[in-house]
């Protein structure tokens, strides 16, 4: 640890802090039987946590990569600008969104998933603890002020032995009392923090604009799709759906009425998905669509149907009333099984998408179909 310089102040203002920091608070622990040192993945949970906290910063993807790369010494270079900024008073959002990390970009999104289950996993199992806790706590706190009033009847309040025993365990029952409220201070800060991290959750994996599955979201589908699907032995095809001229209408009609015809093509396509069906916007005005228990023939017949929907419809610019006219899409559509590596299925895909692209747009192509039709004759 020490990578993280912190002032006291507001050390003292982050109880949170200080509990999940290694040995914090540790009269309290022991009193409850919260004690004993965590192994060295909490730890690295806990200094994730401080540094979040003490720099009050937002629960958020990019800042939990931050903080992973400055805990576990991953970025060097990070790791000292982070410790120069702290001895100048902490690291704030502005420096860090000045200073985006754009490395590896998938492999921090799996990565900081993960970070975001183990973290809320050590909140769960503070929360639980420091609910055991407080009950304990309050158990003890009756007991004590119980035995207090029985050794004050017994002594009749003159000051001898037992009266220095009734003021003491008043003293206990008192700092018992202090500890419990302590604890449920605590407690509500875990559950805020806890309620923060599933926002971000569904915030991380959720494409703001039509409230379809983002990119990283797919990505997570995709390999479990891939798994199930290979242990039941079943097709497995990916697409890409691709607005076209999408330009044009933003160009024309603004940006508001893009952003209304990406929500409606997102709709079409969300008509069509289903629990063996999935649909996510990868990006831009691009779909990438699962289609699990289907082969590339089957996705092509959904694909085309959801095509055919979306171009019958005419639109109409609500804030004019201008035309906006027909919306169509191309896509192109892959096995992902045709080859060892499933991840190669995304780049037949695209590589189908962008010829049905150039063959005149608003259809969807299979990859490899063109040499499965004409075979090459080798002379
Ligand atoms: P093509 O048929 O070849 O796909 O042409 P296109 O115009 O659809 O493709 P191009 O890549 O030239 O343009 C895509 C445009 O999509 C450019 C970009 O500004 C716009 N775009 C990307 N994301 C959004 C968004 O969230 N909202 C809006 N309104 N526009 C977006
Ligand atoms: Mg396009
Ligand atoms: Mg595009």
């Amino acid at each position: 640890m020490g990578m993280f310089i912190r002032s006291p102040s507001l050390a003292a203002r982050r109880p949170l802090g200080n509990w999940l920091r290694t040995g914090a608070s540790a009269p309290i622990t022991d009193n409850v039987g919260m004690g004993g040192r965590p192994d060295p993945k909490h730890q690295l949970l806990e200094q994730i946590s401080a540094f979040l906290i003490d720099n009050d910063l937002e629960v958020n993807p990019a800042n939990l990569a931050t903080a992973f790369h400055v805990a576990s010494g991953g970025k060097p270079r990070l790791a000292f600008q982070v410790a120069q900024l702290s001895a100048h008073g902490g690291i704030t959002q502005a420096w860090l969104d000045a200073h985006p990390d754009h490395e590896s970009e998938v492999h921090e999104a799996e990565m900081s998933r993960r970070l975001m289950s183990e973290l809320d996993e050590v909140l769960t199992q503070f929360s639980r603890q420091a609910t055991a806790a407080r009950s304990a706590a309050s158990d003890y706190s009756s007991d004590l002020q119980r035995h207090a009033c029985e050794l004050k009847e017994m002594d009749g309040g003159t000051d001898n032995l037992v009266g220095r025993l009734v003021s003491l365990t008043q003293r206990m029952a008192e700092r018992t009392r202090a500890i419990e409220g302590e604890l449920s201070s605590r407690e509500k800060e875990a559950r805020k923090l806890r309620r923060q991290m599933g926002q971000m959750k569904r915030d991380a994996e959720q494409d703001h604009l039509t409230g379809l599955p983002n990119r990283r979201a797919f990505e997570v589908q995709f390999t479990a799709a891939c798994e199930k699907a290979r242990e039941n032995d079943e097709a497995l095809s990916l697409a890409f759906c691709d607005i076209d001229h999408f330009k044009r209408v933003n160009d024309t009609h603004g940006h508001d009425a893009g952003d209304r015809v990406l929500k409606m093509v997102a709709k079409v396509l969300s008509r069509i998905s289903n629990e063996r069906c999935h649909v996510a916007r990868h990006g831009g005005e691009e779909f990438v669509m699962l289609f699990r228990g289907k082969d590339v023939l089957q996705s092509k017949d959904a694909l085309d149907q959801a095509r055919e929907t979306l171009g019958a419809l005419r639109l109409i610019n609500r804030d004019t009333n201008e035309p906006i006219g027909h919306i169509t899409f191309s896509a192109g559509v892959a096995d992902v099984f045709a080859d060892e590596d499933p991840r190669k299925a995304l780049r037949s895909a695209d590589e189908a998408l962008y010829k049905a692209k150039h063959s005149g747009r608003n259809q969807v192509l299979v990859a490899g179909a063109d040499e499965q039709e004409n075979p090459a004759e080798k002379l």
